[in-house]
């Protein structure tokens, strides 16, 4: 048996079975075959339309790459201050800034959180820098906590 679709010249489109391909080219020849739907006889075997691929299958277009992270604001301030601030002082701001990451442990973003608990005695006592917010800054002034703040200006021009 063979499954064939078809199509009457209305355009309905139906299946029907047949015991094999000549069957259906004899019945076909012969005008035997009706339409499901409106009985017409003129019926041609419709092309099925070729499935490829599962359904939801969809290419996705590979995203972008993540750009790399734009300076904030405050890192190109510093910036900016460094290129027109005296050799002088800037030299004087690099040699603190080597001054520091030789003797201090870099704990990044982390430093308020660090800063406390060296304070309360939570850490050992050590120099420390890194990274902390404007009200972070404020916040551990009034907990007494010592710290100091340096214009982080980039190294080289
Ligand atoms: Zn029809």
């Amino acid at each position: 048996m063979i499954l064939y679709r078809l199509r009457c010249s209305k355009g309905h489109e139906f299946e029907s079975w047949f015991k094999d391909s000549k069957t259906y080219e004899r019945q076909e020849k012969k005008s035997l075959i009706g339409c499901a739907v409106c009985g017409d006889s003129h019926v041609a075997r419709a092309i099925m339309s070729p499935r490829i691929g599962k359904v939801g299958d969809k290419v996705e277009p590979e995203a972008p790459p993540p750009a790399a992270p734009a300076p904030s604001p405050e890192q190109q301030k510093v910036a900016a201050l460094a290129r027109h601030m005296p050799k002088e002082l800037r030299e004087a701001l690099l040699k603190a800034r080597a001054e520091v990451e030789k003797n201090c442990e870099h704990v990044g973003d982390k430093f308020a959180e660090e800063a406390r608990k060296i304070h309360y005695g939570e850490s050992d006592k050590r120099g420390i820098y890194g990274e902390t917010t404007d009200e972070e800054a404020v916040a551990l002034a009034e907990e007494g906590i010592e710290f100091g703040r340096l214009p982080w200006i980039p190294r080289g021009n």
